[in-house]
């Protein structure tokens, strides 16, 4: 059950900083060495990545961002301390957070295929060659996406000669679904919302016994492909010189959609700083759905329209009206928060992050920017820095950049004017 007074500011669109009382009514439906196959395998494959994507020959294959220094923006919006910028709107490929999950699953799957068939589970490299292919070829991913799963699953897919099969709703993208299509993947539309694309792809996966159905809500592979990111984050905050302990916390704010992706990054980045990080989701004012999902416990789902809102966002990725009980369940006693951001701040935020920082970013990865601001400069943030004993002048603000390196020029141009 919601309180009245929740459901009353979540209506009055008013952007807010809900805080995550964070006790668990629900068994964790993930286990930690989920995380450490994910990073073997990611690792172990880096070789094949480098011989079937062309940005990748040369290169040990590995899929990951640059953490940049963000005082630029810092400047720009009002803060202390030190601002990063994780910008996996520079992952190679996919251009966005999806690459994380998205290339572990399709991975998982090739090397399930593969075992199957007789290969040895050694050298991953050797998937590159032609018989392997043709394997390959009698098999099919199968998604329904808004987008950016989409890319990152279709285009890893038909990298490796698997067929690859997108189901989008009709308003989705028209740019993601022609670059799609010149990669061979078949794109599926579907008048109506995201939710009926998803079925759609289910139910043709379940049909075909040779597809594999790339589940956003419930997939176990997905968030153990983000979670990766947290180990990686660590090794990086290292190299940098940035400690991390309860004097110099690390606070981290996600953009969200389904929770998947900002889920598993927090599960990952738990397993690395426990109490010393604290991880805020990001969502659109119109679509809390994580938020109304786990203030409300985890007895029913509950969706965004239940409280009376659209659903409709300039942040096309982070368009959701229902989370993933598999990312709620995981942040009952993880997740310190979840804020809200209305459109208008969105597009104000891309416009900076292009003046200050020169990164092309896409409206939904731009959500966390109004972090730091809610924990340094808002009642309910003053709260919990007291609750936590933080010190906010002290922390390191790490906004992690979600999306946007694929987006085409004209879109983009758009988007700034
Ligand atoms: C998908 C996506 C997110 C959020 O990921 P979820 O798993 O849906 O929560 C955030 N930003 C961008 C750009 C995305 O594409």
């Amino acid at each position: 059950m919601l309180a009245p007074d929740l459901v009353d500011n979540l209506r009055g669109r008013k952007p807010m900083l809900w805080l995550n009382p964070g006790s668990r009514s629900r068994d964790d439906p993930f286990s930690p060495e989920l995380v450490d196959t994910a990073e073997h395998r990611l690792l172990r494959a880096g070789p094949l990545l480098a011989r079937v994507l062309p940005e990748l020959a040369g290169s040990d294959g590995l899929i990951e961002s640059p953490l940049i220094d963000a005082q630029a923006l810092r400047d720009a919006l009002g803060g202390q301390s030190r601002w990063l910028l994780k910008a996996d709107n520079r992952l190679p490929v996919a251009g966005s957070v999806k690459a994380r999950g998205g290339f572990h699953e399709v991975l998982e799957f090739a090397e399930q295929v593969a075992l199957r068939h007789g290969w040895d589970g050694d050298d991953f490299a050797a998937l590159a060659e032609p018989c392997w292919r043709e394997c390959f070829a009698t098999y099919q991913l199968v998604v329904g996406s808004t987008g950016n799963l989409g890319i990152s699953i279709g285009l890893l897919s038909r990298a490796l000669g698997f067929r690859a099969q997108v189901h989008m709703s009709d308003d989705a993208k028209q740019w993601k679904k022609r670059l799609l299509r010149e990669q061979g993947v078949c794109v599926i539309e579907h008048a109506g919302d995201y939710a009926k694309a998803v079925a759609a792809g289910r139910a043709v996966a379940e049909a075909d016994p040779q597809a594999h159905f790339v589940d956003d809500e419930r997939s176990l592979s997905l968030f153990a492909g983000y979670a990766v990111a947290g180990r990686r984050m660590a090794a990086q905050l290292k190299e940098q010189g940035i400690s991390v302990s309860a004097s110099n916390p690390l606070l981290v704010y996600l953009p969200c959609g389904v929770g998947g992706a900002p889920g598993g990054i927090t599960y990952g980045l738990k397993q690395m700083f426990g109490g010393h990080v604290h991880c805020f989701f990001a969502e659109p004012v119109e679509s809390p759905s994580v938020l109304v999902q786990l203030a409300s416990g985890l007895l029913n789902p509950v969706s965004v329209h239940d409280v009376g809102l659209s659903n409709r966002t300039l942040a096309d990725g982070l368009a959701v009206g229902q989370a993933s009980m598999l990312a709620s369940a995981c942040m009952q006693d993880r997740l310190a928060g979840v804020f809200t951001v209305p459109d208008a701040s969105l597009s104000y935020y891309l416009e900076l992050a292009w003046e200050k920082l020169g990164e092309r970013v896409e409206p939904s990865a731009t959500a966390a920017f109004a972090g730091p601001g809610w924990i340094s400069g808002s009642q309910a943030g003053a709260q919990w820095c007291a609750r936590h004993q933080i010190d906010p002048s002290r922390a390191t603000h790490v906004l992690w950049c979600t999306g946007g390196s694929l987006v085409p020029d004209s879109e983009f141009q758009q988007w700034l004017s």
